[in-house]
């Protein structure tokens, strides 16, 4: 698992990411009843690395995002971020979720931005992004404001920092959740489907934000999503789900120009 994924993202110049095992799923299963969710999966993400998930609904994505924020538990197999496991297969078979100060120290590393934005709707914008610095990580309110209205401009947003949730669009409050989300300064940004419910005008203001975030920043990404075009331009790798494996992997150019599974040139002929 530590083949060189080629820097198929972004300007001829952009460097290689190579894959270090900074994430790794070894041997994953997990089924709710009946339903195997996901079979035996193994893979993994190097640091600094942009993953985009990609296949039918239902198969299996989102829960790999939700293992990573321990919402979901897998059956069996093993999760690692860095040198911290956060599920791990003894050798009896038997799962064991990791001790809490490895789970704790990988959930201070990690984020996630969900398909609906939650904010706090009676916090300010401001305050929406500098509560969890304030209060998780314990930086002072002045140190907060002040990254929170770097990362507000970053995202187009510096002149509604006393605005409500409920006085933007969709996109600008998604927009806030992003920066919300980076003022926790994550080393891995996970994104579930952010775009899903907007109008695409808007959910083109937050690709064009994402974009920006994935050139200028080193920060490894595991992306969910249905834009096509904005994978494609982000992505170092796209891995191709159904049911419950990862059926390809490989550059966006080659998944998307020229894929090798008949499943991934007809699941990409409903979506094109
Ligand atoms: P995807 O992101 O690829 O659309 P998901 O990972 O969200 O797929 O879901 C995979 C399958 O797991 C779906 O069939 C879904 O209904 C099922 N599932 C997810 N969460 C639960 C749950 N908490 N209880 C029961 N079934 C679930």
């Amino acid at each position: 698992m530590t083949e060189p994924s080629a820097a198929a993202a972004g300007s001829p110049g952009e460097k290689a990411t190579t894959d270090d095992g900074f994430i790794v799923f070894d041997q994953i299963s997990k089924r709710f009843g009946k339903n195997v969710v996901l079979d035996d999966l193994s893979f993994s993400v190097g640091s600094g690395e942009r993953v985009t998930l990609i296949g039918p609904s239902g198969s299996g994505k989102t829960t790999i995002l939700r293992m990573l924020m321990t919402l979901t538990k897998p059956d069996s197999g093993t999760i690692r971020v860095g040198e911290d496991y956060l599920y791990h297969e003894e050798r009896n078979g038997e799962l064991v979720k990791a001790g809490e100060q490895h789970v704790r120290k990988v959930r201070g590393r990690i984020t996630m931005v969900f398909q609906q934005y939650n904010l706090f709707p009676n916090m300010r914008v401001l305050r929406n992004v500098t509560e969890a610095p304030v209060h998780v990580l314990g930086r002072s309110q002045d140190e907060a404001e002040e990254r929170a209205k770097e990362l507000l401009d970053m995202v187009g947003l510096g002149d509604k920092l006393r605005a409500y949730p409920s006085q933007l669009s969709g996109g600008q409050q998604q927009r806030v959740a992003i920066a919300r989300a980076l003022a926790m300064d994550p080393d891995i940004l996970l994104l579930d489907e952010v775009t899903s419910a907007l109008d695409p005008e808007l959910a083109a203001e937050v690709l064009d934000v994402l974009r920006d975030i994935a050139k200028s920043s080193d920060i490894t990404m595991l992306c969910v999503t249905h834009a096509m075009k904005f994978a494609r331009d982000v992505s170092h790798r796209v891995l191709m789900f159904d049911q419950g494996k990862i059926i390809e992997a490989a550059p966006p150019a080659e998944i998307f120009d020229d894929p090798k599974q008949e499943r991934t040139r007809t699941f990409l002929e409903s979506v094109l």
